[in-house]
């Protein structure tokens, strides 16, 4: 059973998916101390009308990997979900290029004031027991690393996510940047630590046009995420669509996913901003648009289907 912001559903009911989207990206300190600038509920409106659109296209499932230090607010979701046939799957895990939050790098084991491990422990619960007063379950880690490499607080958050990933057998999803090639690193770290990287989707792989690397990733086991279709700035629309088109017909379809990576709402991205330079950055261009650009260009159906039904089935359903 995989776990959603209303409920359990079965692997066999989770249908078209996306595997990296977001329902809000926020700032959780400005949210709480100047509520004004956050119109919760035309956001909620907002993000249930963006969503039944994403429906009406073909999609059924996404995964909001909106995490701690995306301003992740399950409460808030959990509004938009109860609201919307889109079904919905949590995230948990910390967000961040370079420090943990001081908490952690002062308490748990090895570290000044000792103690257990709060992140390890929060991460578990979230999956095991659900998000504080919200009954939310997540259903998968996630951890970032960028262009200051594995910083001590980087590798801080990425040890809770492996431990809580040893511990639940919930996948584990990363933002890469694959400009640096350090999806590999990732996986290098995760190895060392026991992790499968069967369960492990490297982010943002689709903003490479590298198919050497791609492929050194994919061979060594993970699943690429080809994730930020419509974000032009980072790689052009048809650059993303030849490397999966490349992919499949090497073979490697079983190993890719599909999303945006993008939201109803991101305070970062202001929406007039989005709709001059990005007007395409949004979920239901995959169904409107990139699923028949890619049967165009001769990716088989079964392979269209691999990426968009069968390997979100297999890789969500993986937890313990
Ligand atoms: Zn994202």
């Amino acid at each position: 059973m995989i776990p959603t912001f209303t409920g359990e559903l079965s692997a066999d009911r989770l249908g078209a998916t996306l595997m990296h989207e977001h329902v809000f990206v926020l700032n959780a300190e400005l949210v709480l101390n100047y509520p004004g600038q956050f119109p919760a509920d035309d956001l909620v409106d907002r993000a249930v009308e963006y969503f039944n659109g994403v429906k009406a296209s073909g999609i059924d499932t996404i995964v909001d990997l909106t995490v701690m230090g995306n301003g992740r607010n399950i409460p808030l979701v959990k509004r938009v979900a109860e609201r919307t046939e889109m079904n919905i799957v949590a995230a948990t895990g910390w967000y961040t290029f370079h420090d943990a939050p001081t908490f952690a790098t002062l308490n748990g084991p090895g570290r000044l004031l000792g103690g257990s491990d709060l992140l390890t422990e929060l991460f578990i619960r979230d999956i095991r027991d659900g998000v504080d007063g919200t009954g939310v379950k997540a259903g998968v880690l996630k951890f970032a690393t960028d262009h200051y490499g594995f910083s001590d607080g980087v590798l801080n958050i990425m040890q809770a996510v492996a431990d809580a990933h040893l511990e639940t057998g919930a996948p584990i999803f990363t933002h890469s940047n694959p400009h640096k090639r350090n999806g590999l690193d990732q996986q290098d770290y995760l190895t060392s630590r026991g992790v499968d990287l069967g369960g492990v989707v490297i982010g943002h792989c689709g903003d490479s046009e590298d198919l050497d690397y791609l492929k050194q990733i994919a061979d060594r086991g993970s699943i690429l995420g080809m994730d930020r279709f419509g974000l032009d700035s980072k790689l052009p629309y048809e650059k993303r669509l030849h490397a999966v088109k490349e992919l499949c017909k090497q073979g490697y379809a079983p190993q890719i996913v599909i999303a945006t990576d993008s939201s109803a709402y991101s305070m970062n991205f202001p929406d007039e901003a989005r709709a001059e330079r990005l007007p395409k950055w949004r979920a239901s261009e995959i169904m409107d648009t990139v699923i028949p650009d890619l049967r165009n260009l001769g990716v088989s159906d079964s392979d269209l289907d691999q990426m968009m039904f069968a390997n979100p089935r297999r890789i969500l359903g993986s937890a313990q």
